[in-house]
């Protein structure tokens, strides 16, 4: 019989469920180390990039990934969608396509995957994510100038090659595209930037058009978020398929967690947040959840920092995440 200790060993690639405003009680599955990734975009809220690259490789051991998702499908809780999300780009990792067709042999709940979009002009990554059921991919600008300020990504990626990625995806694919726009003030938000992009995005034909902006802290003081008033012009620009992105709210509790400061620990090192989210997740109280966050601050694994008004709570050093 295993060691009780043995037994609550921590999970590596897989948080939450955690709610997310587009995906309801989402199961993240995290299957690349820390910030790497082919972008390293000034809204980021997992800090700087570690590794710009677009290798793609085996970064982490897809038995391993599926013996995490196939322990947490056993406990029978609340998911509505495992989500390739996390510490970087999850199309970077070679095995993202076997995992999707393993899960799929496991478990009905539908699979979502959140891109950059950076690598969706490679023939192989775009069969990777054929049998996903929702590609979320991001799509900021229609030039490659506002391109490059945002993301700063890899030499290799220019805005044309990952709209013509995004066509080519479009047309074989039969999943939901939800793409996805991150506003951020002066630098994508004028009125014939975005009529530019909605040329872009018409090609494209997404289901849904997602319109985001600096919610949490980002990696660069000056990505500031836009306002209400300015998400609703370019709402009406981009037409009926578009939405704002609203805060989850959601309707039932998730199961307690047998070590919750372990859970909060691995929420907090994917994303930062405050204690609203903390409490929503954790179905604690305000008080249980300060007492948490007080200890994890004293041992220096969280740190406190202020954006748009608010305090979020995040790993010391950068956090991750991106439902
Ligand atoms: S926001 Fe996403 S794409 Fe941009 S740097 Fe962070 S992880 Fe990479």
């Amino acid at each position: 019989m295993p060691h009780q200790s043995q037994k609550r060993q921590s999970r590596k690639y897989i948080y939450g469920p955690v709610p997310s405003r587009r995906l309801g009680f989402s199961l993240g599955i995290d299957i690349i180390p820390h910030k790497n990734c082919s972008f390293d975009c000034i809204y980021c809220q997992l800090g700087k990039t570690m590794d710009k690259t677009t290798l793609r490789q085996v970064y982490t051991p897809a038995h391993e990934i599926l013996h995490e998702i196939r322990d947490v499908l056993d406990k029978n809780q609340r998911i509505d969608f495992l989500t390739f999300s996390g510490s970087g780009e999850p199309t970077l990792h070679k095995d993202i396509g076997y995992l999707i067709n393993e899960i799929k042999k496991l478990t009905k709940i539908p699979i979502a995957v959140l891109t950059n979009g950076s690598l969706l002009h490679v023939s192989e990554v775009r069969n990777d994510l054929m049998n996903a059921d929702i590609v979320i991919p991001t799509l900021c600008t229609a030039d490659n100038a506002t391109f490059r300020k945002i993301h700063r990504g890899h030499e290799t990626v220019d805005i044309d090659t990952v709209i013509e990625g995004y066509v080519k995806f479009r047309a074989t694919y039969r999943g939901q595209i939800w793409l996805e726009l991150m506003l951020i003030r002066g630098i994508n938000d004028k009125p014939e930037q975005i009529r530019d992009l909605k040329k872009v995005i018409d090609r494209i034909n997404p289901d849904k058009i997602h319109l985001n902006t600096v919610v949490r802290p980002p990696n660069e003081e000056y990505a500031r978020p836009v306002s209400l008033k300015t998400m609703q012009i370019i709402k009406e620009i981009l037409g009926d398929k578009c939405q704002i992105i609203v805060d989850f709210k959601p309707e039932t509790k998730v199961e307690q967690h047998d070590n919750q400061l372990e859970k909060i620990t691995a929420i907090i090192a994917r994303r930062p947040v405050t204690i609203d989210d903390l409490t929503k997740i954790t179905s604690m109280d305000r008080t249980q959840v300060l007492k948490y966050i007080h200890t994890l601050i004293k041992k220096g694994i969280i740190e406190v920092s202020k954006h748009s008004g608010d305090e979020y709570y995040r790993k010391a050093g950068g956090s991750d995440d991106r439902t």
